[in-house]
């Protein structure tokens, strides 16, 4: 299991990652495809500013001065220009040759026209889908790799990207690199649509992973709470069994003594039944599992109902509680599952008196709301913390707090107690504030009993 966690969490780890290298390629290549938008600008600057100066001398460059049937590599050609004849050498695979030889033609006559050439190159790339930015320009020897010249402003701000050297004549001798802002910006814009899909896929296989992590505490958390429950279950079992057995065992020694026989026999009787009781939520929770919960229900007179609950708590062995019951109803009966129903309130009243410091002041409050039935058992016992209240009603679920902890219990009545009122079509709701004490509200719809 732990393998197959770590398995996928690798999974998901590799899939972040791999989006983080995506963007990041994504990003490099707009930057690239920004690079060729401003060598090619630069290009053209180049072109556009020769042919300004040999358009200002009187001339006409043409960009492919090769014979078409000559497919030799170096081809010489005698040129004539304006006043002189002369012949160069032509490389047909420098793709430069046609500049390099303008240049030469004019570089004497008509020197370069450095804030014209700049010009160009920031119009070039104003005329691309990139905003201008920052630029400047290095003229470099290319025989030493030297700069020459450079336009570089004395302090930069932001990353730049530069141009391959350009060779401006036709020695080979001189160069030209350009050197722009990368318009980080534009270039993120470019790739919205990316930085989405990719940001939602993060986000999704972060979720998954925090959801994975929330299963697996929340899976530990259950087990420990089942382990102990478990463990709470069997003191709980053992305790009424124990007690009956010694009973049993006293009651042939005590036999003439009829008093004393009936005590043990009820206290037997007693034991008995809270075993039945406890034996009957479990059953009841494991078959709501399977979608099998039965109730049968009858008409029960409320009067009698709430005065078996209150003689069941009143009397010597049950003095650890003040139960106070206070009927507020027209009706006389209601609809209910005579022995879930009394398991039900058993638990509350039961969890009140065991959730309060010495004697439990508990008062069980029936009244008639809006055509429903309203069943209030409220003590001024420990109390809940806010994240209790939003805990108890799942199964296991016992406080951590030292008061409840020191208390036997198993963490299923209340679950118990929630699937037989929902099998009632009711609802039930908790008031509480630690230290204050707690009000259970048990709510049953107009449809769920009979007028009588
Ligand atoms: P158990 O009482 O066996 O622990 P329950 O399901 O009956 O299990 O109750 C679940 C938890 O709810 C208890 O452990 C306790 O933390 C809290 N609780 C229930 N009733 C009360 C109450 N009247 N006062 C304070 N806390 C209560």
């Amino acid at each position: 299991m732990k393998s197959l966690w770590r398995l996928v969490l690798f999974v998901l780890l590799s899939i972040m990652l791999g989006q983080g290298v995506w963007i990041y390629y994504m990003y490099e290549s707009y930057k690239q495809e920004f690079v060729w938008t401003i060598e090619n600008s630069l290009a053209n600057a180049v072109y556009m500013e020769i042919s300004g100066r040999n358009e200002q001398l009187g001339g006409v460059i043409s960009f492919a001065p090769y014979d078409v049937q000559d497919t030799s590599r170096y081809i010489r050609k005698k040129i004539t220009s304006a006043d002189t004849v002369f012949w160069v050498n032509i490389d047909r695979y420098d793709k430069y040759s046609t500049l390099k030889l303008a240049q030469f033609l004019i570089k004497d006559l008509l020197p370069i026209d450095i804030a014209k050439l700049d010009t160009l190159f920031r119009q070039e790339i104003g005329n691309s889908r990139y905003q201008i930015g920052n630029t400047y320009m290095e003229y470099i020897d290319l025989k030493d790799n030297r700069i020459i010249r450079s336009d570089k402003p004395k302090s930069l701000s932001g990353s730049y990207v530069s141009t391959r050297e350009i060779p401006i004549d036709i020695n080979n001798s001189q160069g030209i690199r350009a050197y722009a802002e990368v318009p980080s910006n534009a270039i993120l814009r470019d790739m919205t649509i990316q930085l989405i899909l990719s940001g939602s896929l993060i986000l999704i296989t972060l979720c998954c992973i925090f959801y994975l992590f929330y299963i697996i505490s929340e899976q530990k958390k259950i087990e420990k709470m089942r382990q102990s429950s478990v463990n709470a279950m069997t003191h709980e079992f053992k305790r009424p069994i124990s007690v009956a057995v010694t009973l049993a065992n006293l009651i042939p020694i005590y036999k003439k003594d009829k008093n004393k026989t009936d005590r043990y026999s009820k206290n037997i009787c007693q034991e008995l039944n809270k075993l039945t009781s406890y034996t009957e939520q479990i059953q009841q929770i494991s078959k709501s599992e399977k979608a099998e919960l039965q109730l049968n229900k009858s008409e029960v007179n409320i009067r009698d109902f709430f005065s078996a609950l209150k003689t069941k708590y009143t009397g010597t062995e049950n003095d650890k509680a003040d139960l106070q019951i206070l009927l507020e109803v027209k009706r006389k009966s209601f609809y209910i599952d005579p022995v879930h129903f009394a398991n039900v309130m058993d638990n509350l009243v039961e969890n009140a008196i065991k959730y309060s410091e010495g004697k439990a002041n508990v008062t069980v409050h029936v009244f008639e709301r809006k055509g429903r039935l309203l069943i209030s058992v409220k003590d001024k016992g420990v109390g809940m913390s806010w994240i209790d209240k939003n805990h108890i009603f799942e199964r296991y679920y016992r406080s951590n707090h030292k008061e409840v902890q020191q208390k036997p219990g198993f963490g299923l009545g209340l679950t118990y107690v929630k699937l037989i009122v929902k099998g009632h079509d009711g609802t039930i709701r908790v008031k509480s504030r630690l230290g204050e004490g707690s009000e259970f509200i048990i709510e049953i719809p107009w449809t769920a009993y009979v007028e009588t």
